[in-house]
């Protein structure tokens, strides 16, 4: 999953569905984040790793982009304004969202979900301890894959992916961060197409 050159991709790792995962991303190396199957959207967070208090910005990041979905080249900031990730490749049709934030217990009781339900806030918390961590915030997530619209009216909307099984983002590390990526559990809006799954 983290390598310097294409041609050296190591065995992947599954992000099993509904699931968390983090991982240590050396300054100047990448992540591929592969939408095994298709529909599934990636909550995706980076931390420094020195100072787990900063974190990649969605809202600092569309202020310096001036773009609501970052394009292959873009690179998002902190929130301290400095450099944390580059996407530098992106196979599917670029539909990515940078405006949701990310699931949690209480979204789920107000769709009317009774009793638990797998979200991506506990799936942050969850994967950040197994590296002996945790953060105070939940800090918006980049949402891989994730389609929300926005209408010329400003309005949004929850759709499905439009990406394809094994299409993949490439994500470069700017500093010694921590990357942790959540397989949405999303089965109550289309976001993951109803259908939770796994990612790599
Ligand atoms: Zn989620």
């Amino acid at each position: 999953m983290n390598t310097t050159s294409p041609s050296a991709d190591p065995a992947p790792i599954r992000i099993p569905a509904r699931s968390g995962v983090a991982v240590r991303l050396a300054k100047g190396t990448t992540i591929k984040v592969i939408n095994t199957h298709g529909r599934q959207v990636v909550d995706t967070w980076a931390f420094n790793q020195d100072d787990i208090g900063e974190s990649m910005s969605m809202e600092h990041s569309r202020t310096a982009l001036l773009k609501v979905i970052p394009r292959v080249g873009d690179t998002l900031l902190t929130n301290h304004r400095r450099p944390i990730l580059t996407l530098v490749e992106d196979t599917t049709p670029g539909v990515h969202d940078t405006l949701i934030a990310a699931c949690d217990r209480h979204r789920y009781a107000q769709l009317g979900v009774v009793g638990h339900h797998d979200n991506c806030t506990d799936n942050l918390a969850a994967a950040l301890a197994t590296l002996g961590l945790e953060t105070r915030e939940t800090p918006c997530p980049l949402n891989l894959f994730m389609n929300v619209p926005v209408s010329a009216g400003g309005e949004l909307k929850f759709v499905p992916p439009v990406s394809q099984a094994g299409q993949y983002v490439v994500l470069r590390a700017e500093m010694d961060s921590i990357i942790v990526m959540s397989a949405c559990p999303q089965d109550v809006t289309a976001v993951n197409g109803m259908t939770p799954t796994d990612a790599h």
